[in-house]
């Protein structure tokens, strides 16, 4: 089945052509800075080894979707050349609140409820919204799936979803953990699972998804049991430029010593803390590791602070599970950094999570799913490349065919 998988963010879309049997994608587009006065956009046929590039003055996600789709019959280097080739749409929506716990195909009244969901996540959700309408106006007749972020941890249990809140705003507002990454840490878990070839029903995992935006999930028998992550996706560990857990009186303290507002309170927590706050540079962790090394005091304290909240998380996740049996490591920084994972796992080793630094040396091993801790070690260290679009195009050619897309079988990915 192919598959056209939308993933729309604040103010970037990202699509792919996914050819499910194959597990390939055949198409990968990117339309960056939606709304600002240029709007860049790439778009690659990867079969034809194709690159194009274009710019758009002030384009809505709307214009960049009607872009993509002309290119995507009148370009030469396309893998199709109609639009009848597309079988469906796989749309990724940051938010499903409490309303779905699981992926779903979009009729009219699973479209209002998804709707309700966008003052759960003001940002992102509006956007998918938008692509969903406008692919229903220029494709009618092709089905159209959503996956939702927040889906794959409606299984916590309220002990870990309630914030110590007075009641009234969980019943009024919805006020609760819904976490995010959920594909993700989804996807991660099945990799992992394959890895160390026994079903993921049988399997205590934590999974770390380290990017940009980074978040860890405990998941027992398959299914999430807490993140790190809570009713928006700046709770939790340190990150590129969110600040993470910090006590909640700071933010009620500087508002009213800098006089700021609602939304420069919310831009300091989300756009200028995290790493980048601490280093005042940089959130690219790569640059990080390099300024440590030139001796940059602040770089070193913000690999510091980032390792020892990953450690304590990881920690306090193993504490409430009855048995761990692997750590899994995923998304830019958890895939690829040598260096982090090594100083991650080096405070973990006391408690059976024990690396071996020949495997989690990455050189050779870039995008291999593989196990790095040493074969004795009683709690399993995994690498897996995440990769929620495939997971997104599975799930819609599992929906659409009237098959159960959460526990889509272990060789469903490539
Ligand atoms: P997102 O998709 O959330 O934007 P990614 O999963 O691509 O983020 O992760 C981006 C992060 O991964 C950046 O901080 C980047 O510096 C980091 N990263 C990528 N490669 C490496 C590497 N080799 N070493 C350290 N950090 C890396």
């Amino acid at each position: 089945m192919l598959v056209l998988v939308i993933n729309a963010g604040s103010s970037t879309l990202k699509c792919q052509l996914i050819e499910t049997d194959g597990k390939i994608s055949r198409m990968k587009f990117l339309a960056d800075r939606i709304g600002a006065e240029q709007t860049d956009l790439t778009l690659r046929f990867l079969e034809a080894g194709v690159k194009r590039k274009a710019a758009l003055e002030k384009a809505s996600i709307e214009e960049c979707l009607e872009w993509l789709l002309q290119a995507l019959v009148e370009d030469e280097a396309s893998p199709i050349s109609s639009l009848g080739e597309i079988d469906a749409i796989g749309n990724r929506v940051v938010s499903g609140g409490e309303h779905f716990d699981r992926s779903i195909l979009i009729d009219d009244e699973a479209l209002s409820l998804i709707k309700e969901c966008e003052i759960l996540a003001p940002l992102h959700n509006p956007p998918a919204d938008a692509c969903i309408d406008h692919m229903r106006k220029l494709l009618p007749d092709v089905p159209q799936a959503a996956v939702f972020d927040t889906a794959f941890h409606q299984t916590m249990p309220a002990k870990a979803y309630m914030y110590p809140l007075p009641m009234r705003y969980y019943e009024q507002y919805h006020i609760r953990k819904y976490g995010a990454h959920g594909t993700s840490h989804r996807y991660a878990a099945q990799q992992a699972a394959n890895l160390l070839g026994r079903p993921l029903e049988d399997l205590g995992l934590i999974t770390c998804h380290l990017g940009s935006g980074g978040s860890i999930a405990a998941i027992n028998h398959g299914k999430s049991i807490d993140t790190s992550m809570g009713f928006t996706p700046l709770d939790g560990i340190m990150m590129g430029t969110r600040s993470g857990s910090i006590d909640p009186s700071i933010v009620t303290y500087l508002m009213r010593r800098e006089n700021l507002s609602f939304d420069e309170m919310d831009a300091v927590l989300n756009k200028e803390s995290g790493v980048l706050g601490i280093t005042g540079i940089t959130s690219d962790m790569r640059e990080v590791l390099q300024m440590a090394k030139l001796g940059n005091g602040n770089a070193q304290l913000a690999i510091d602070m980032y390792v020892y909240k990953i450690q304590k998380t990881i920690g306090s996740y193993y504490a409430t599970m009855r048995r761990l049996d692997a750590v899994v490591m995923t998304a830019g920084i958890g895939e690829n950094s040598t260096e982090l994972r090594e100083l991650i796992f080096a405070g973990l080793a006391h408690m059976g999570m024990i690396l071996d630094k020949e495997r989690n040396d990455v050189s050779g091993a870039i995008g291999m799913n593989r196990i790095i801790s040493i074969d004795d070690s009683p709690i399993k260290i995994c690498v897996v490349t995440t990769d929620e679009e495939m997971r997104i195009a599975r799930e819609t050619d599992a929906l659409v065919n009237g098959e159960d897309a959460t526990n889509l079988p272990a060789d469903a990915f490539a």
